[in-house]
C-alpha cells in the first residue's frame, strides 16, 4: 500500500462502488471450488468462478489494473478451497508469470495471492524461461509449444499437499506444463486451484 492508497478512497474493481476494493455483490461472483474437466493436466482442477462477468473484471482488475488489495480477498477464497484438494499441510506453488509481464505489473500477481493464504505455505519454485511469449490469442497447440521445456523448477516444496495456483485456466497448457515440470523434478502436484475457468461449462462432467 502506498501513501496514495491511503488518501484516495478505494473503489470496487468489479463494479466501481466506492469505499471497498471488492464489494460483497461482486465477491459473490466467486463460489466454493467446482471441479473442471481439463484433459491433459493430470491432477484434478478446481475453479472458484467462471471467467466471465464480474469475476473476470475482478481478475483483470487485480492482474492488469493494479487492484493489489484484491490479493487478500482472493487469498481468503483460495484458503476455503484447499480442503477440496486434500488434507493439510498445504503448499501453494504459484503458476509463474513471464518475467517481463511480472515486471510491468509490479511483481508476480499469483505469488501475491499465494502469500495471502494464511493457512498454506508458499513455494515459488516455478519459473518461465525467457523464450515464452504472451499466450493471448494462441491456439491450444501453440500454447503447448510455447511452454514446452520452458518451465523451470528451482527448488522443492515441503512435504504435504502440493497445489498449483493460477488465475485463469483456458486450454490447460500452463497447468499441464507446470505439473509436468514438477513431476520431472520428482514433485507430485495433488491438485490445481484457479480463480476462474474460461473453459465451456460441461454439465454432468
Ligand atoms: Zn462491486
Amino acid at each position: 500500500m502506498t501513501a496514495l492508497d491511503l488518501l484516495l478512497p478505494s473503489t470496487c474493481a468489479g463494479c466501481g462502488l466506492r469505499g471497498t476494493a471488492c464489494c460483497t455483490t461482486c465477491l459473490s461472483g466467486f463460489g466454493p471450488p467446482a471441479p473442471v474437466q481439463v484433459p491433459g493436466v493430470g491432477p484434478p482442477v478446481w475453479t472458484l468462478a467462471a471467467y466471465d462477468g464480474v469475476a473476470r473484471e475482478l481478475v483483470l482488475g487485480f492482474k492488469e489494473r493494479g487492484a493489489r488489495a484484491l490479493s487478500a480477498w482472493f487469498g481468503a477464497l483460495v484458503a476455503c478451497a484447499l480442503m477440496a484438494v486434500g488434507p493439510g499441510p498445504w503448499t501453494l506453488v504459484p503458476a509463474p508469470s513471464r518475467r517481463s509481464a511480472a515486471r510491468s505489473r509490479g511483481g508476480d500477481h499469483m505469488l501475491r495471492v499465494a502469500q495471502a493464504v494464511e493457512i498454506a505455505s508458499v513455494a515459488p519454485v516455478l519459473r518461465l524461461s525467457s523464450g515464452v511469449v504472451d499466450s493471448v490469442g494462441l491456439t491450444a497447440g501453440a500454447r503447448r509449444r510455447n511452454l514446452a521445456g520452458r518451465v523451470e523448477v528451482c527448488g522443492r516444496p515441503p512435504p504435504g499437499t502440493t497445489v498449483l495456483l493460477d488465475d485463469v485456466i483456458t486450454t490447460g497448457a500452463t497447468a499441464a506444463a507446470c505439473v509436468r515440470a514438477l513431476r520431472g523434478a520428482g514433485v507430485r502436484t495433488h491438485g490445481v486451484v484457479v480463480l476462474t475457468s474460461a473453459r465451456p461449462h460441461q454439465p454432468g462432467e
